[in-house]
């Protein structure tokens, strides 16, 4: 593949796998990942399971990545985790505003940018998710809430944490069923990203930023999204709780 953006691809396990179930899938993973060198890693089990899949993962080309973080250093947030925390457990990423927080956590972007800062502040590297609605698609309003969401989820980073940042494209109509974006669609959206991020920064900048596409990508379509030229991985859910499939969509992005 002829990018100068290396490809990310990660996993999204929600809120699934006991930590002997997260061993089982890492155990498989391990074997059919072995030697991927062209694209970058990343799984992001439930905090519960990150100590022993940190472990696990030692000797792998996987990277481990976190589902959420405060935007808080320490002190009185009962159920929230600090980044000091997830560095405990060599997580190097951490997804923020995936659309079921901003859904059923009420996640604005003026917190994304508060949680986006302490990720950068740890040296961990951020996943923001963005994405319409099926409601604002049909309403033409893809572009305004696209432009909206990442300029208020970005908001304060200075250059080189934006370049150390992952974006990830999620049409949240696409997200868990079964609908994926065209990849024209995708294309088109991902494009757009980095027109806003060219006028947040620069081009220099919005040149070396991935952006992931996410949104029921399955080993039949991942070869045909990451052909795209904005698209530089996969934020990957349901596809990412089997060994063989998420390994296929990796295998099939090269
Ligand atoms: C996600 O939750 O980030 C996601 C893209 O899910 P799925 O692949 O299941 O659509």
């Amino acid at each position: 593949m002829n990018k100068d953006r290396k490809l990310i691809i990660a996993g999204n396990w929600k809120m699934n796998k006991t930590v002997a179930e997260s061993l089982d899938l890492v155990r498989g993973l391990k074997i059919e990942l072995a030697n991927i060198k062209e694209v970058d890693i990343v799984i992001c089990p439930p905090f519960t399971a990150l100590s022993e899949v940190s472990k696990a993962i030692l000797d792998s080309n996987i990277r481990l990545g976190a589902q959420n973080m405060s935007e808080h250093n320490v002190g009185a947030y009962t159920g929230e985790i600090a980044a000091v925390m997830l560095k405990e457990f060599s997580v190097r990423y951490v997804i923020l505003g995936h659309s079921e927080r901003r859904q059923y956590q009420k996640e604005s972007n003026e917190l994304i940018a508060k949680k986006a800062a302490a990720v950068h502040a740890a040296s961990l590297k951020p996943i923001v998710c963005v994405g319409e609605t099926l409601a604002e698609r049909e309403a033409g309003k893809t572009n305004q809430v696209l432009e909206t969401q990442v300029r208020g989820s970005l908001v304060g980073l200075s250059k080189d944490q934006i370049t150390e940042s992952i974006i990830a494209y999620e049409p949240v109509w696409a997200i868990g069923t079964g609908k994926t974006a065209t990849t024209e669609q995708a294309q088109e959206a991902h494009a757009f990203i980095r027109r806003v991020l060219v006028s947040m920064f620069d081009e220099t900048v919005a040149r070396r930023v991935r952006i992931q596409y996410g949104g029921s990508v399955k080993p039949s379509n991942a070869r045909e999204l990451m052909s795209q030229p904005d698209v530089d991985g996969a934020l990957v859910g349901g596809a990412s709780l089997e060994a063989r499939s998420f390994a296929d969509i990796i295998k099939n992005s090269i």
